[in-house]
């Protein structure tokens, strides 16, 4: 997956450590992010090529570190068509696609000629570079796609028409590499087996591309699901784990050489399932490389209960891409930012320090303290560790919580942090301590409209989560941030459908592109959302998630309010103005998720007592904060008090 480190002036530096890092972990083959094979391919306007001997002679760095370790890595080559965003983009037909302002020009027969060159011109650069071979770039939407599918292509050429004419170009690209590069040189290519797009390519498309695709020269087919103007979930953590293995399982046995799976394949006993169930021959592995470079040695060697697993989240990976940010992970920040915070850093003042609060900022700061040498007491006031973690893994779609909150409690016991459940500290009481860090998180916002304060109806989002209330059939839900939206799917979510039937899936491939109409999955339960900003709601969700979360309560029915003015809440309901219009709305509950406030109550007397304290998280400030933030912050404490 591309990093945003390609475009770095001094990013390819960091790209080999990042990729040796991952090849020493025991990664068996590595594929690199998108790289294009000439200027109108680029993603964005600064996009990464591989076009000319300067750019081959860049890429050495990386190679050699990889093969230093005894890895194998493969470059792949991406041309975008209609999703490269610039305005000198192509496509097969001038079509402009809808995630994209920039309108393609139409490829003349001599610009596909021209193109098809500079793929097999690319791959030999590769080669030159020292890379293992290549991947064709052929799915998610991107050029190659946009030949196959007719309603991208309304060309008259041998490249348009039939399907034979529409799969000439990922196949002449194909063969001519194979021809230029001879048999030592493993060329993989990604075929789009699941559009997920309306006239995508057929069932029997696939296959016969497929074996076109073999029998032009490639080694190994990879699995690509969903183009990205798809409006279904192809990867975000509601997306059942190996929730996409069927689509390869239907490919095997109709070419000869390996196939590939992929899509939510996060640990290795999904893995070894999909296998075993000869569902591929291969698994392929993106984001839970980020959330842990040791993923493989550590299954090979019996410690599963050590990975850092992958949440698919997409917070600080696909959603800083798509900010132009370098790519990370929020359960690993040290993710593409090796060199920063090297895993071998030690101090040379080992200390006593007490660390309160066992959210995600706490865990993190006291498991890093730890690693870099400190003797760490880690007090916790409730049972648990996981502070609001607690209440995020019992959200539909977001169990994957549990697994960081496992793969932190095996950190404390491995690194031998002193931990203390139950145990409210009193400032007193940490005053033997060298350093103290405060991640006591937050406290709700109150909801300050007249008649809340000492009305039973006003519950707050931890009452709903914890399951302290038992809440009628017409809720309103006051705010709508992250939590808002999380308290809302709760809410919503029945499970009488299962992820395939709510987002029309088609398992049989009956349609063209595997879609079906979706299941009417409207809720039993009447759930109205309220904001003040008259702004989208939601806007402030991830780029690459927001849209599921809106699109998801949508079909559930649930009734979203934006420029809101609250007026008072009185028996007969809350009453409120929009638009200059009053309204008055009857509700069995009103469940405030209306933000959150830092929490530190030890700050004070610690500070008075000559001791101040180092905050994080919540506990230092609440606003905007998540949990990424939470986790990097205890990181960089760490480094800085070594
Ligand atoms: P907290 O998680 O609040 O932890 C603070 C801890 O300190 C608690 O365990 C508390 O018991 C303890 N404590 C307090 N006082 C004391 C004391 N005196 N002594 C001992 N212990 C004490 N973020 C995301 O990034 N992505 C998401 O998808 C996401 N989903 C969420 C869903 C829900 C429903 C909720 C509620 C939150 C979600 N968040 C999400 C937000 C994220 O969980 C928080 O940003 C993060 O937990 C903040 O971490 P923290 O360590 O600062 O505080
Ligand atoms: P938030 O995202 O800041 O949202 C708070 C909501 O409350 C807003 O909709 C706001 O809208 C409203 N609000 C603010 N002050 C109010 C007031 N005085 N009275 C009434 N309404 C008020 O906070 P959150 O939902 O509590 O989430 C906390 C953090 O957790 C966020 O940073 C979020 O990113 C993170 N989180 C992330 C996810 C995720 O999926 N990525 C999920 C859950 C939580 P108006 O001001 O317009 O009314
Ligand atoms: Fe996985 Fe989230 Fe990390 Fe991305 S940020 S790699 S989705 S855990």
């Amino acid at each position: 997956m591309h990093l945003g480190l390609e475009e770095e002036s001094d990013g390819f530096s960091k790209l080999a450590t990042f990729y040796a890092e991952r090849a020493r972990g025991g990664a068996g083959l590595i594929v690199t992010g998108g790289i294009s094979p000439n200027r109108r391919g680029v993603l964005g306007p600064n996009g990464a090529r591989m076009q000319s001997m300067r750019h081959a002679k860049k890429h050495q760095v990386i190679t050699e570190a990889v093969h230093r370790e005894g890895g194998r890595i493969l470059m792949q080559i991406l041309h975008g068509g209609r999703y490269s965003y610039h305005p000198f983009n192509v496509a097969p037909s001038a079509l402009k696609a809808p995630i994209n302002r920039f309108k393609p020009r139409a490829l003349s027969e001599r610009g596909v000629e021209r193109t098809i060159k500079d793929f097999v011109h690319s791959a030999h650069l590769a080669k030159a570079a020292g890379y293992d071979g290549v991947e064709v770039m052929g799915s998610e939407g991107y050029l190659i796609n946009q030949f196959l599918v007719s309603s991208t292509n309304h060309r008259k050429d041998r490249y348009g028409g039939s399907f034979e004419n529409r799969m000439r170009f990922p196949v002449e690209i194909i063969q001519r590499i194979r021809e230029r590069m001879g048999d030592d040189f493993v060329i993989m290519y990604r075929l789009s087996m699941l559009d997920l797009v309306a006239d995508g390519s057929s069932w029997d498309e696939v296959i016969q591309l497929a074996q076109a695709i073999e029998e032009a020269g490639a080694n190994i087919i990879n699995t690509g699901i969903g183009w990205h103007e798809a409006r279904v979930p192809t990867i975000a953590t509601l997306v059942p784990r190996g929730g996409f293995t069927f689509v390869t399982k239907r490919l095997m046995g109709f070419v000869s050489i390996p196939l590939v799976t992929t899509n939510r394949l996060n640990m290795p006993g999904v893995c070894e399932e999909a296998l075993e169930e000869r569902c591929a021959d291969l698994i392929s592995m993106a984001r839970p490389f980020l959330a842990d470079p040791d993923l493989v040695i550590k299954a090979k060697t019996n410690r599963t209960n050590e990975i850092n697993t992958c949440i698919g989240c997409n917070q600080a990976c696909l959603d800083q891409i798509f900010k132009q940010q370098i790519a990370s992970c929020l359960v690993n920040p040290r993710a593409a930012h090796e060199s920063e915070w090297p895993l071998d850093a030690r101090t040379s003042d080992p200390r006593r320090i007490a660390v309160v609060g066992a959210g995600p900022a706490g865990l993190s700061a006291a498991t890093e303290l730890a690693r870099t040498g400190h003797a760490v007491t880690l007090y916790e006031k409730s049972h648990q560790i996981g502070g609001q973690f607690n209440m995020a893994k019992r959200i539909p779609g977001k169990e994957e919580f549990n697994e960081t909150l496992r793969y932190f409690n095996r950190q404390l016991e491995l690194l031998g942090v002193a931990v203390q459940l139950n145990t409210d500290v009193q400032a007193g009481e940490l005053l033997a301590y060298d350093e103290v860090v405060l991640a006591t998180g937050v406290k709700p916002r109150a909801w300050n409209v007249s008649g809340a304060g000492e009305d039973a109806r006003v519950v707050s989002y931890i009452d709903v989560l914890k399951g302290d209330v038992e809440l009628g059939d017409t809720i309103a839900i006051i705010g709508a941030g992250g939590i808002g939206f999380d308290v809302a799917e709760f809410l919503v979510h029945d499970g009488r459908h299962d992820f395939y039937e709510t987002w029309g899936i088609d398992k049989e491939f009956g349609e063209r592109g595997g879609l079906n109409v979706p299941a009417d999955v409207t809720s039993e339960r009447t759930v109205h959302m309220l904001q003040r900003s008259a702004k989208k709601m939601g806007g402030g969700l991830g780029k690459t998630t927001g849209w599921i979360h809106r699109m998801g309560l949508k079909k559930a029915g649930v009734q979203m309010h934006t420029g809101v003015a609250y007026q008072s809440l009185s028996p007969d309901g809350l009453r409120y103005t929009q638009d200059g219009e009053e309204h008055t709305l009857a509700a069995d509950h009103f469940v405030v998720c209306a933000g959150q406030e830092p929490f530190h109550p030890l700050a004070e007397d610690l500070k008075v007592m000559g001791k101040p304290a180092l905050l994080i998280g919540g506990a230092l400030n609440a606003s905007k904060l998540d949990a990424q933030r939470a986790i990097k912050e205890g990181l960089e404490l760490a480094y800085a008090l070594r």
